[in-house]
């Protein structure tokens, strides 16, 4: 069997979920398990967190109808609400909690007839400018809605552009935007992605939405997760299996770009871009070798990619690698290669089995 891997540690996400609770006492949180929970298997991560999440938040009905056939019970926040008139129905039958972020989707919903009411969260743009409404437009609708047959709990909803960078100006901008339109009447709100509820107090409202901090990466770029006191969730583990030594001046990998400089003992590892690993990551990007680290060389291929392990003579065929998680952050990877951990995660190929451990 071809060595490769992403090891799911189950009770980090389960912890993770706990400090996302604790950062914001008394307050509920949506677990956001969009995008196959982040990578890591929405199966098994809801069935994780079935006891302790007071709900979860996904992008698509699709993924909706997913966690309630797990879950009979829980909040379900479709992200992005309704894509066309119809799902509305498939919405109620399904209990679902509904974004409406758009005069289109808010004008279906009141023609709608559906077997029970929604709870809506209206989507207020507070400064993001990908969904929602204005002040005023929200105020409009909120009129309209309120006390709708389709319509249970009214709710308001936010999201912030740039709460990954710390004190950025648009930040405060749009926690008091949210507040301006506090003196509407809502029966809960929420405003707080991982980086607000690891960092923004004033932010947490009602129910959290923690995404990427469940999976123990950090969304920001200068403060990593051990600092935060998340766990990594996901490991992906590799092998060395190969490894051959080459002279000055040979290069490694399609196109040679990597040219060894002194004579180099190259570990041939199991994992490639069509696994997830970014084709993109320049040579130098870290690795780990039973424990220690390593460098990327040369491009990475289809299944495998190739390392420099010139300094770890104990290295040889069959070492263990990892190429991110528990010991090695995914950021650190991510930062290598120009991108976030998100990406990363997300990436991961369904070619790649997912094994799950805590
Ligand atoms: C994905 C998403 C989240 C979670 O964001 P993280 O940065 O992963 O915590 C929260 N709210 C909305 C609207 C989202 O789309």
């Amino acid at each position: 069997m071809r060595p490769l891997a992403a090891i799911v540690d189950l009770s980090a996400i389960a912890h993770n979920y706990a400090v996302a609770k604790r950062c914001a006492p008394g307050r509920q949180a949506f677990a956001v398990v969009k995008a196959n929970a982040y990578g890591h298997g929405v199966r098994e991560v809801v069935t994780a967190l079935h006891e302790v999440a007071d709900g979860f938040a996904v992008a698509s009905l699709e993924e909706a109808a997913e966690v309630r056939a797990m879950h009979g019970e829980a909040r379900i926040l479709l992200l992005e609400g309704c894509f066309e008139a119809g799902e509305y129905a498939i919405a109620a039958q399904l209990g679902l909690d509904v974004v409406v972020q758009s005069a289109v989707q808010a004008a279906a919903l009141l023609v709608s007839e559906l077997s029970r009411p929604l709870n809506v969260w209206l989507k207020l743009d507070s400064g993001m400018h990908r969904l929602g409404f204005d002040a005023a437009d929200l105020r409009q609708w909120h009129a309209h809605l309120q006390g709708a047959a389709q319509v249970a709990e009214l709710n308001l909803i936010s999201h912030f552009a740039c709460a990954d960078e710390r004190s950025h100006p648009l930040t405060e901008q749009q926690v008091e935007r949210f507040l301006d339109v506090l003196d509407l009447d809502f029966d809960h709100r929420s405003l707080a992605n991982s980086a607000a509820v690891l960092t923004i107090p004033a932010a947490h409202m009602d129910w959290l939405r923690p995404g990427i901090m469940l999976y123990g990466a950090t969304p920001f770029a200068d403060l990593g997760v051990s600092a935060l006191g998340l766990k990594p969730a996901m490991t992906l583990a590799a092998r060395v299996i190969a490894v051959r030594e080459v002279a000055v001046g040979d290069s490694v990998g399609y196109g040679a770009t990597w040219v060894a400089e002194r004579p180099s003992r190259i570990a041939t590892v199991s994992c490639g871009y069509a696994d997830g690993y970014p084709r993109h990551a320049p040579s130098g990007t870290p690795v780990l070798v039973s424990g220690q680290r390593a460098a990327l060389v040369g491009r990475v291929s289809m299944d495998m990619l190739a390392i420099d392990i010139t300094d770890l003579p104990e290295a040889d065929i069959d070492s263990s690698v990892e190429l991110w998680g528990a010991s090695l952050p995914v950021d650190e990877v991510a930062a290598a290669c120009g991108t976030i951990g998100y990406e990363l995660l997300t990436k991961v190929t369904a070619r790649v089995p997912r094994r799950y451990i805590g």
